[in-house]
């Protein structure tokens, strides 16, 4: 590329602001420099647990690790010496910007998106205060919200996790990412339907739109919802051409695709296709992880989700057809995940967070244990595996030289008790610290 090509890009790019945007513009040599005791780390990459590690951070970046490093004159020093020290959490299966969390999607109806937006920054700040120093976020109703809400965390106006985001569902008109359950006679506002695509070429016109719209990774539909009014998860909704199109489109603008999918043959659909993940994966069948197996396909089973839903039908706060999706369905995908943790899949941890409260997405790490996961392999999901399949790999996902300061302590030991995890005491984001 160019000079001027590049400046051209830069200049009027619409990534301007994508996550990794303010960081580049630090001067290493005159960042200031902190240094972490650490009692124990967790190496994620190695599957192991480090002891008495020096950690050396100078900027936004990890420039050491080590057992007898020398502290630097000048450095700020943190004593963590009596904690356990861990990668920043990645969720790979986030809803942050859809507002205050409530039971029904229709209540966006009742909102302006100003009131979306900012009923949006609780979530974020709980988020990153809970251990969750990056998200994948994968939708919102209100197009694009979801890329403000990440511009605004990186221009430093709200505190959250580093975003990447989808920008919108792409979706079939009524389909799992529509908004719907509405007369209908009544004309919903662009943003509210931004993601609808009925044929190959029109999948392709959303994910132009949204790249250039600022998207980070796009999000398709591949069957019916649990939380959808008029769905059904076990019904197939974008057809094997347009998963194809939408993951060719989005592979022209170096983008990955996560698919929404509970019932088997969508899962396979969209493994067919290509896409990088499959959300929940609820119904998997055996032919559909062997395929995920070949292609390398992450799963982002969501199995704590039901602890959330059951719960809120029990106050009177989730609507009666969801509940009807919803049965038996939270049983099915546990013990679905159970066998692809035995069979030795990709596995990425996503909670869905909005389906149970922002905050409390580290609870899922214990259901990952139950369901067969040693403690390592849980938290592997949501660091080292996490940042492969953002493919930020090189700066994400472990304490490791050159990669960012996304750093986090809990007391206690999480490999012989992962819960230790959901009381997460010091967060560090790019080397500033946002709890202590
Ligand atoms: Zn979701």
């Amino acid at each position: 590329m160019s000079r001027f090509a590049r400046f051209v890009l830069f200049a009027f790019c619409p990534f301007f602001l994508s996550p990794f945007r303010l960081a580049a513009q630090q001067n290493p040599s005159k960042a200031a420099v902190t240094v972490i005791r650490a009692g124990k780390v967790v190496d994620v990459d190695a599957g192991r647990v480090l002891s008495n590690q020096i950690i050396v951070v100078r900027g936004d970046k990890i420039e050491a690790i080590g057992e007898a490093l020398a502290i630097p004159q000048g450095a700020k020093v943190i004593d963590l010496s009596k904690m356990t020290v861990l990668p920043g959490l990645i969720d790979c299966h986030t809803h942050l910007a859809d507002g205050a969390r409530d039971g029904d999607p229709i209540s966006q109806l009742k909102k302006t998106a100003a009131q979306v937006a900012l009923e949006s920054v609780p979530n974020a700040r709980l988020t990153l205060e809970s251990g969750f120093t990056t998200v994948r976020d994968v939708g919102v109703y209100r197009a694009l919200g979801d890329v403000a809400l990440r511009d605004a965390i990186n221009r430093g106006y709200i505190d959250g996790p580093r975003m990447f985001v989808a920008g919108a569902y792409i979706t079939i008109t009524g389909g799992a990412g529509a908004m719907t359950g509405f007369a209908p006679d009544i004309q919903l506002p662009w943003d509210l339907h931004f993601g609808e695509a009925n044929s190959p070429w029109e999948v392709r016109q959303k994910v132009r739109l949204l790249v250039q719209n600022g998207a980070d990774h796009i999000k398709v539909l591949s069957t019916g919802a649990v939380l959808t009014h008029g769905s059904n998860p076990s019904s197939i909704e974008f057809t094997p051409e347009e998963l194809q199109a939408a993951v060719d489109e989005a592979h022209h603008f170096g983008l990955r695709v996560a698919a929404h999918a509970h019932a088997a043959d969508g899962i396979k659909n969209a493994i067919r296709a290509g896409v990088a993940s499959v959300e929940h994966a609820t119904l998997i069948d055996d032919e559909g992880m062997a395929l995920a197996k070949e292609r390398g396909t992450y799963l982002d089973m969501d199995i704590y989700d039901e602890e959330c839903i059951e719960e809120d039908g029990r106050n009177g706060n989730t609507p009666a057809d969801f509940l009807e999706h919803d049965r038996d369905l939270g049983e099915a995908q546990r013990q679905r995940f159970a066998k692809a943790v035995r069979a030795g899949l990709k596995m990425s941890f996503g909670t869905d967070a909005g389906v149970c409260p922002y905050g409390v997405a580290a609870r899922q790490f214990a259901f990952m244990v139950k369901y067969g996961m040693t403690s390592m392999q849980a938290i592997q999901t949501a660091t080292h595996n996490a940042a492969d399949l953002l493919g930020k790999s090189d700066l994400l996902g472990s304490i490791q030289p050159g990669k960012y300061a996304d750093i986090i302590a809990v007391t206690g030991d999480p490999i012989a008790d992962v819960r230790a995890l959901e009381h997460v005491s010091f967060v560090m984001k790019e080397g500033k610290i946002y709890k202590q």
